[in-house]
C-alpha cells in the first residue's frame, strides 16, 4: 500500500549554503502523487517532481530544476526521511531555493514526519526490481546497483584527514534500519573546504553545530562525533535520498565507493536508460514488509537524534 502523512508537518531552519531563513512544510498528497516539491517564494509557485530526470549535476549537495532555471538544492535529506518512514506521496513546500539544514541530519524530518504520522492509503504500491548489475565509475569511484529482494546499501569512503579514514558499512534497508543505524548521521566536511567555500559565497549557514567539521584528526564540532563512523552513515543517508529519487522503492543492492551525489545520480539516469535492467513490481504484502519504512515508529530513532531536537 502507499502512504502518505496524516496530517502536515513543519520545519523552520537556515539553507546550509545560502545561510538565509528557510521553512519547509511536508503535506498529505493523494496516492499516485508521488513526491513533489513546491517552490511557495515564487509567483507563480513552481512544482519540481522528486524525480531522477529533475536533477541537475552538483558537487555538494542533490539539485532539483524544473528545466526553466527554477531550483531547489539540498533535497536529499528530507527525501532520505521521506524514504525511510515509508513516505510515497507528499507536498513538499519550501518558501526558498534551498531547504533548511536543521542539524545536518535526517532526524529532525523523521521526528516530524512521525509526528505528523503515517496514513496508509489503499492504493498498490509498486517498486522498481533491477533485473542486472548497473555500473557508473569515475577515476576510482564508481557506484552500482545489483538485484537484490530487498534494498541495501553498501559504502566505503577514503578520507586523507585521520579523523575520518577509511570507512566501510553496509546495510538492509529493511525493520527500520535507517532510522536506527542512519538517520541522525550528520554533514561532514574538513575545516580546509569549509574556508575554500566560504570564499565562494558557499557553506554560509554552516556552523559546527548542523556539520562535523574536520581538521587532520581533530573533530572541531562540539560534543564531537554522534557514532564513530559517522561519516560513512551520513554517505549511505545521503545514497537513500539520492536512490529515492528513482521515483518508487528500489528493489536492489547498492553499492558506493567515495561516490556522491552527482554520481547517484548518473547511476540512476544509467539505470533507466537500459529498460532491460528494470521492471516495475506491485509490491505483495511479504515485500512490503521489507521495504525501510515499514513498521517505523518514534523508537526507532536512535538515541542521539533525541538530543539535537
Ligand atoms: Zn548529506
Amino acid at each position: 500500500m502507499q502512504a502518505t502523512l496524516k496530517k502536515a508537518v513543519m520545519f523552520q531552519g537556515v539553507g546550509l549554503h545560502s545561510g538565509a531563513p528557510a521553512r519547509l512544510e511536508i503535506h498529505p498528497a493523494p496516492a499516485g502523487h508521488g513526491i513533489v516539491f513546491r517552490r511557495t517564494d515564487l509567483n507563480p509557485v513552481v512544482d519540481i517532481p522528486a524525480r531522477w530526470d529533475h536533477v541537475t549535476p552538483s558537487r555538494l549537495c542533490t539539485l532539483m530544476d524544473d528545466g526553466k532555471g527554477n531550483t531547489l538544492s539540498t533535497v536529499e535529506h528530507v527525501m532520505a526521511a521521506l524514504a525511510g518512514t515509508g513516505i510515497h506521496n507528499a507536498l513538499v513546500k519550501v518558501d526558498g531555493p534551498e531547504v533548511p539544514i536543521l542539524d545536518g541530519s535526517a532526524a529532525p524530518f523523521v521526528r516530524g514526519i512521525l509526528r505528523g504520522g503515517i496514513l496508509l492509503q489503499q492504493a498498490d504500491l509498486r517498486a522498481i526490481r533491477v533485473l542486472r548489475p548497473v555500473e557508473v565509475r569515475e577515476g576510482e569511484a564508481f557506484a552500482r546497483l545489483a538485484p537484490a529482494d530487498h534494498l541495501e546499501i553498501d559504502f566505503q569512503i577514503d578520507f586523507a584527514d585521520a579523523a575520518i579514514g577509511h570507512q566501510e558499512k553496509r546495510l538492509d534497508m529493511a525493520n527500520g534500519a535507517f532510522l536506527r543505524e542512519l538517520a541522525d548521521s550528520r554533514t561532514f566536511c574538513r575545516q580546509a573546504d569549509v574556508d575554500a567555500m566560504r570564499k565562494n559565497g558557499l557553506a554560509l549557514g554552516g556552523t559546527y553545530l548542523n556539520a562535523v567539521v574536520v581538521d587532520g584528526a581533530r573533530v572541531l564540532s562540539p560534543g564531537g562525533l554522534r557514532h564513530q563512523d559517522e561519516a560513512v552513515r551520513h554517505k549511505m543517508l545521503d545514497a537513500m535520498g539520492d536512490l529515492a529519487l528513482a521515483g518508487a522503492p528500489l528493489l536492489a543492492r547498492y553499492t558506493g565507493h567515495r561516490a556522491g551525489h552527482a554520481m547517484t545520480n548518473r547511476l540512476l539516469r544509467a539505470l533507466f536508460a537500459d529498460p532491460t535492467a528494470w521492471r516495475w513490481e506491485t509490491c505483495s504484502p511479504a515485500l512490503e514488509d521489507r521495504l525501510p519504512g515499514a513498521g517505523v515508529a518514534a523508537y526507532d530513532l536512535a538515541a542521539t537524534a533525541w538530543v539535537a531536537a
